[in-house]
């Protein structure tokens, strides 16, 4: 069955957060003192989430990426991955992690089936991760990206939030980085979503500020061919090596947006922007067989009519999208409970 929203978008790729918990408190996602975190009871097993994601493939969803908070933080994560690696309708699984326990857990990833890895890293130096996160982490990150490397993961993709001032003259070294893993290292523009109360219109630097910085460098880039439903567009460099740009501010892909969004306790968003989910921990606890989520899933989609970003882009005095204590108020509203 494959069901489609009011604008025509499939529902075809499922991100979970499988904790809201972190090990970083980056500046553009978690920057505040202190956070209200999701009670431990609600958080879903790893039984609840299979049959979820088997309603979920019903409706056409073919790939799931696993992400957080910090998803190597959930307590035998390999299990949950080994347990959806085997179920048919999926093409695609993937993981994004900040890396920091990769070390450790890339080969158990790896045999339990996980197709691809992204690891996120915004910076190549000590001082300014540690100003970044609050955390002195980066070591074990750059471990993290050579383990799963050995481990066989390839290509890595490499994602890094770019924002003025902090990170923006670290361009050409992540790409040079990147060179040494044959990663795809892709960039990412600062997004105003929900936890991101430090942003600012003149913090972000946009998809052309970042091709006309690499271009001075390197020479002319060329776009590359991406899957129409894919965020990043791809460029490649003289040298051939491939890049890509995640325009999610200042160039939305609203329109053709197929992706949602699970939380670790069982709320579905259908937007990053979405102030309202379904809940479906409750709809599975009280007692719904997957005939009948998979009926609420198509009714909740067919319905759907989000473009978050979109809308963002057309507000003129744009600011944070939410204050603190909105967010501290319900943390479902939050990228890092929500899943980026
Ligand atoms: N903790 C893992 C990590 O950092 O890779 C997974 C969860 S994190 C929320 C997923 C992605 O969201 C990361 O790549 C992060 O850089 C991105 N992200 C978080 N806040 C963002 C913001 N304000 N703008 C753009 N990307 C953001
Ligand atoms: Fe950083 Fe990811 Fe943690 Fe957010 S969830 S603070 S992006 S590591
Ligand atoms: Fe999809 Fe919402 Fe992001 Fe637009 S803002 S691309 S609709 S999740």
């Amino acid at each position: 069955m494959s069901t489609r929203d009011t604008h025509g978008r499939p529902l075809q790729n499922l991100r979970i957060s499988v904790t809201d918990r972190c090990n970083l408190r980056c500046q553009y996602c978690m920057p505040e003192e202190s956070y209200t975190w999701l009670p431990r009871k609600d958080i879903l097993d790893f039984e609840e989430i299979a049959t979820l994601v088997d309603a979920f493939t019903d409706l056409g969803v073919d790939k799931v990426r696993l992400t957080g908070g910090e998803p190597l933080l959930r307590h035998d994560l390999p299990d949950l991955v080994r347990m959806l690696a085997t179920k048919q309708p999926i093409r695609d699984l993937a993981l994004t992690t900040n890396g920091i326990l990769l070390s450790d857990q890339a080969e158990a990833l790896k045999a339990a089936g996980l197709h691809r890895l992204t690891v996120s890293l915004d910076t190549l130096r000590e001082d300014r991760f540690v100003d970044l996160t609050r955390r002195d982490s980066l070591a074990k990150v750059l471990e993290g990206i050579a383990a799963a490397d050995a481990a066989g993961f390839k290509p890595i993709k490499i994602d890094t939030v770019v924002m003025r001032g902090i990170n923006d003259d670290e361009l050409i070294d992540l790409i040079e980085f990147g060179k040494r893993y044959e990663a795809e290292v892709r960039f990412i523009e600062y997004m105003d979503v929900g936890g991101a109360t430090l942003w600012s219109r003149d913090r972000v630097v946009s998809r052309d500020q970042i091709l006309e910085t690499l271009a001075a460098h390197y020479g002319d880039t060329k776009t590359a061919s991406s899957d129409a439903s894919a965020p990043a567009d791809r460029y490649t460099l003289p040298d051939g090596t491939a890049f890509g740009i995640i325009a999610s501010t200042t160039a939305p892909f609203c329109s053709a947006c197929d992706r949602a969004r699970l939380t670790a306790d069982g709320m579905w968003y259908l937007c990053l922007y979405a102030r309202i989910g379904t809940d479906l921990r409750g709809a599975l606890r009280g007692g719904a067989s997957r005939e009948e989520i998979s009926a609420l899933l198509q009714r909740v989609w067919g319905r759907r009519d989000d473009r978050g970003a979109e809308r963002r882009l057309a507000e003129r005095d744009r600011d944070a999208l939410l204050s603190a204590e909105q967010l501290r108020d319900d943390p479902h509203l939050e990228m890092h409970t929500r899943g980026g």
